[in-house]
């Protein structure tokens, strides 16, 4: 027997990105932060245990770092004996950025903690030990569904968090002023300070990448790593739409001032998001030919990552229509231009339409969801088809509707149970402006307006940000 009672769960993600998947090599920073308020606050030591060897401790920790991570958590327990509810001699607590929806994996947790839980987990633990019940506003005691508030940190976490590879960790951001209508982010997690990018929270890493809005890149002095950056939407007219309000002209600009400001030339990370409700096919063409526009002076390698819309809980597009059309796979890898000094290209890595598929049956489970996400966990046929092939062995199976259908306002989200700091009543005020949007760029409207002409009264950052807070 272990002589601590407290263990964080080992479990294989599902995507394996590096070969040391350890919590210290995958900077799992928010599971670290867990670990560290532990120590100071109740002076445990947390083991690490595997799914097997769970049923040793008292409490098992769980963190869940993407949504994808409820697939990977279920297929590591939901065939063990000992993890069975009922049977379970252990208390499961879980977090992170994918407890958002815990639907699919109620049966497999105790306790789900919403947001930030490094000012909720030593009282939660101390109850467990003494054998009590644990109740909070961000907690949902499973396996029943209900109300819970996103927990938003008051300030930066105070302490400095030492990483695997002798890296230490400061937070230096908490929340975005940004507003994206389509950004989880933003909309759960309170700003608190003026900051708005991540400055060296990860020693070395940060060196090598440095993370900036694509509006500020003007205001860059130099370049001296490469740039992370979002334009988040094929044309003006999307961005503007949905949040980000970056003008075409600004494309080129922002990549000549990253030619004149770098020492010998740099590269340029550039995210951004396809099939938005309202976007036709030919859309991603005109930011290719905003980006073909650009003139640098020196050499910059830009790569063009593109991530198919997600609905995301808790922002103002959470209720819209899904479309899983392969846009964003079908460009991976492919030229965009190779001219003096620009070569840009769409990333290798861009996302499939069944990741997307599978990112909203977690998002938008109910109770009689749980057959789909067994296949999806579990099915031998499903886990050797090519992707595509995959969506269309669930669609034989399985009505995926819920999933992927546009929500009316005025009817019941899967997800009702969520509630941040930003009120229901400001996102449903955003929604309908959304839909108005969507509504206009299915009439063809918002191509009909004179070029421009709706940028005339365009938001600066700080602006918008004031407009829907
Ligand atoms: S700029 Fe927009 S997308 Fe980026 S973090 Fe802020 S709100 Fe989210």
């Amino acid at each position: 027997m272990p002589k601590n009672e407290i263990a964080f769960l080992v479990y294989r993600a599902l995507k394996k990105r590096k070969k040391d998947t350890s919590f210290d090599a995958s900077d799992n920073i928010g599971a670290l932060v867990i670990v560290d308020r532990l120590k100071e606050g109740l002076g445990l030591i947390v083991d690490y245990c595997s799914p097997e060897t769970a049923k040793d401790y008292k409490i098992v920790l769980v963190s869940m770092t993407s949504t994808y991570d409820c697939i990977a958590f279920y297929q590591a327990v939901a065939l063990i004996p000992s993890w069975q509810s009922g049977k379970r001699k252990f208390h499961v607590v879980a977090g992170g950025f994918g407890m958002q929806n815990p639907t699919t994996v109620r049966n497999f947790v105790d306790y789900a903690i919403f947001g930030r839980g490094e000012d909720i987990i030593n009282n939660l633990v101390d109850t467990l030990m003494g054998g009590g019940v644990y109740t909070h506003e961000s907690v949902m005691n499973l396996p029943e569904i209900s109300p819970v508030v996103f927990c938003a940190a008051k300030g930066k976490y105070k302490n400095s968090i030492k990483l695997g590879r002798g890296v230490d960790w400061v937070e230096s951001v908490l929340g975005c002023p940004g507003k994206c209508k389509f950004c989880h982010y933003t909309w759960a997690r309170e700003q608190v300070g003026v900051e708005v990018y991540f400055k060296n929270d990860m020693g070395k890493v940060a060196k090598r990448k440095s993370e900036i809005m694509w509006k500020d890149i003007r205001n860059l002095k130099e370049a001296t790593s490469i740039i992370l950056t979002a334009i988040d939407g094929c044309t003006e007219k999307l961005r503007f739409a949905y949040g980000k309000r970056i003008k075409n002209s600004e494309i080129s600009d922002g990549i000549n001032h990253v030619a004149e400001i770098a020492i010998k030339g740099t590269g340029l990370d550039v995210y951004n998001i396809l099939n938005f409700p309202g976007e036709q096919e030919r859309d991603i063409k005109e930011l290719e030919s905003e980006i073909k526009k650009a003139t640098p002076q020196k050499p910059i390698a830009l790569r063009l990552h593109s991530t198919p819309f997600r609905a995301s809980l808790l922002t103002p597009m959470s209720h819209c229509h899904v479309d899983i059309s392969p846009r964003a796979y079908n460009l991976r890898n492919k030229n965009i231009c190779s001219q003096e000094n620009l070569k840009a290209f769409h990333s290798v890595t861009n996302e499939g339409p069944y990741s997307q598929l599978i990112v909203h049956v977690i998002d938008r489970a109910a109770a009689n969801s749980d057959k789909l996400f067994h296949t999806i966990c579990f099915s031998k046929k499903i886990k050797n088809s090519p992707a595509l092939k995959k969506i269309e062995l669930l669609m034989k199976n399985f009505d995926l509707s819920p999933y992927l259908r546009e929500y009316s306002l005025d009817e019941k989200h899967p997800a009702w149970f969520l509630s941040s700091y930003t009120s229901q009543e400001k996102i449903s005020n955003i929604k309908i402006s959304v839909n108005n949007s969507i509504a206009k760029f299915k009439k063809g409207l918002i191509d009909d307006i004179p070029e421009a002409s709706y940028l005339k009264d365009a938001l600066t950052m700080d602006e918008c940000a004031k407009e829907v807070t």
